[in-house]
């Protein structure tokens, strides 16, 4: 099995990478997987062919099994493809896919597959196996779905197709795909970031489980995720250096900043880190602190120029760590 080698071997998968939009490069904390590269494109063995991106070509369920569909001179679901009239089953609902191309739907089969299978597309598969999931082979779908007088290839010639796919694509499809369209729960999720609503990320944050401050998660794997916070960076001290990560335990309700001598000073918040953050989590905090929106222009800007921070902010407490703490 061949890993990425101009990395380390890193386990998550950096799905900014693949649509070249990775800006963290070597400090990366996901892989970036050489045959993700979006440079295989310059390497496509077959002057340019891509894999269709045209949205309407088909259902989806011959775009994820990459089959050619006719589908689209069709009418309703009784009306279905030859590949789902055939092998669709009883619970086969065919439609015409106009929000999704064979390139999107190929692109998720690919990310799907995985390091392991090092993000190639399956084999060709006899269209008589089923998925991992099937109990039995495909079947027809059953007479009654399907319209009086129904007309399209015979099962067959279905079995006798050739692979839609040009040799040598399913080795390394990303040299044959674009980035993909943004899914549904992409969408979803960039409104809800947008509108911002509070009431929304007030009871999504007290759902969602504690957030690392410094993931780089990308927004589709935990689409709800919330960003991170938006405080300032605590003042640099002579002693330690600068402030180089901070944490928040949700048990003790303390930060923790890590300098960049590797010393850990953690304490207690008792005030909003700004006036003007708009985290989820930091409207939970401010929640549980029971602050008054009116109140939040009185609330100091930063740590350093707030008196009433000297007093209260944080009831500092010092660990010395003698380095910074190994991630792992
Ligand atoms: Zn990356
Ligand atoms: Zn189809
Ligand atoms: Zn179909």
């Amino acid at each position: 099995m061949s890993s990425s080698t101009t990395h380390n071997v890193k386990i998550n998968p950096c799905h900014d990478w693949p649509l070249g939009k990775c800006k963290h490069e070597q400090r990366c904390t996901g892989e970036h997987h050489e045959n993700l590269d979006p440079a295989l494109v310059e390497t496509n063995a077959y002057s340019g062919y891509m894999v269709p991106n045209e949205v309407g070509e088909g259902c989806v369920r011959c775009m994820q099994r990459m089959f050619p569909c006719d589908k689209k001179a069709r009418g309703t679901e009784n009306d279905p493809c030859s590949e789902c009239r055939w092998f669709g089953g009883a619970n086969c609902r065919c439609t015409l896919a106009t929000d999704t191309s064979y390139n999107d739907q190929i692109w998720a089969v690919m990310m799907a597959r995985g390091r392991d299978k090092n993000y190639t597309l399956p084999a060709d598969k006899s269209r008589e196996e089923g998925g991992k999931k099937a109990k039995s082979a495909p079947q027809p779908m059953p007479a009654n779905s399907v319209k009086a007088g129904w007309q399209g290839e015979t099962r067959e010639a279905l079995l006798n197709k050739a692979d839609m796919l040009p040799s040598g694509v399913r080795d390394c499809p990303r040299a044959y795909l674009g980035p993909p369209r943004m899914s549904a729960a992409a969408k979803k999720s960039l409104a809800w970031k947008e509108t911002g609503l509070k009431r929304e990320l007030e009871s999504a944050a007290e759902s969602m489980p504690p957030p690392t401050f410094y993931s780089r998660a990308p927004l589709y794997v935990l689409p709800t995720f919330p960003p991170p916070p938006e405080f300032e960076r605590p003042p640099a001290s002579s002693a330690h250096g600068k402030v180089m990560t901070t944490s928040y335990s949700w048990e003790t309700d303390e930060y923790t900043h890590t300098y960049e001598n590797g010393t850990g000073v953690t304490g207690r918040a008792t005030v909003a880190p700004t006036p003007n953050v708009r985290s989820s989590y930091d409207m939970l905090a401010r929640k549980k602190q029971r602050i008054e929106p009116g109140r939040q222009k009185s609330a100091p800007s930063s740590i350093e120029d707030d008196t009433a921070a000297n007093e209260a902010l944080f009831i500092l407490r010092e660990r010395s760590t003698g380095g910074m703490p190994k991630k792992p």
